[in-house]
């Protein structure tokens, strides 16, 4: 594949990056097979239903796939380089819609951390509510674990997920999950890219872009946030495509 010559500057990881990023994958990795160890141990307490099992399921790929969406549509229209903190993921975010076959060069372990920390940050309070908590012996309590469990591993794998949103993929069985919408397919992605990037922001299966596309989520949220806040969306997006943007890149 010829890859376009990198004009952006990527900054290096500094040892805190490095750190932070392994913590959340081993905090992430322990809750996950924490909460794997819990559902099998107390099946038999439990004993679920097949249809609680389905629509729990249902609701980890649909609620991964919106926090896919999130964390994108966060990081694409008012995050900046200047924060420190994540100053290298929003390079990377910019970088991306700029030379969008650049996230092939970045592997996986690399990317697993930052997926880790939102996973935790959505997932620890159930694992804790639910199975230190009070409310173990229930089938609503333990079909959250089961969802938090998928909800943990899609968003650890979303930067996969959205590579194989990028080119099609040699394997049958990947090719077949995204005709069944089961995974993003490059044509569900390629909106994203194809306009003003604004739309389509999930990255899991598009699942929860269906809805909130729809009900104009996105747009709405910004004027909530625009009105309190007085900032911008999507200035600092913009800026980057004007300073290394394609030509014809945003409407
Ligand atoms: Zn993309
Ligand atoms: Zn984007």
């Amino acid at each position: 594949m010829n890859v376009p010559y990198r004009k952006l500057e990527i900054p290096p990881y500094s040892k805190s990056d490095i750190a932070f990023l392994a913590l959340g994958t081993i905090l992430n990795a322990a809750l996950t097979i924490w909460g794997l160890v819990w559902v099998t141990t107390h099946w038999h307490v439990v004993n679920p239903p097949w249809y609680a099992l389905v629509v729990a399921l249902a609701l980890g790929l649909f609620l991964a796939d919106f926090l896919s969406g999130l964390l994108h549509w966060a990081f694409d229209t008012w995050f900046d380089e200047k924060m420190a903190a994540i100053s290298r993921m929003v390079v990377l975010v910019r970088e991306h819609h700029v030379y969008p076959h650049h996230i092939f060069r970045y592997d996986m372990h690399h990317e697993a951390g930052s997926g880790s920390w939102t996973s935790l940050f959505f997932t620890a309070p159930v694992y804790g509510l639910v199975t230190v908590g009070v409310s173990e012996g229930t089938i609503v309590g333990f079909s959250s674990v089961v969802a938090c469990i998928v909800i943990s591993l899609c968003i650890v794998f979303m930067l996969q997920f959205h590579k194989l949103g990028h080119r099609r993929s040699k394997s049958k069985i990947i090719r077949m999950l995204q005709v069944s919408r089961l995974l993003m397919s490059p044509q569900h992605h390629g909106w994203h890219h194809s306009a003003n990037h604004d739309v389509k922001y999930c990255l899991i299966n598009g699942w929860a872009d269906q809805v909130l596309d729809a009900l104009g989520f996105w747009r709405w949220m910004e004027r909530v946030i625009q009105r309190a806040t007085g900032a911008v969306p999507r200035r600092n997006d913009h800026e980057w495509m004007r300073r290394y943007g394609r030509s014809g890149g945003l409407r």
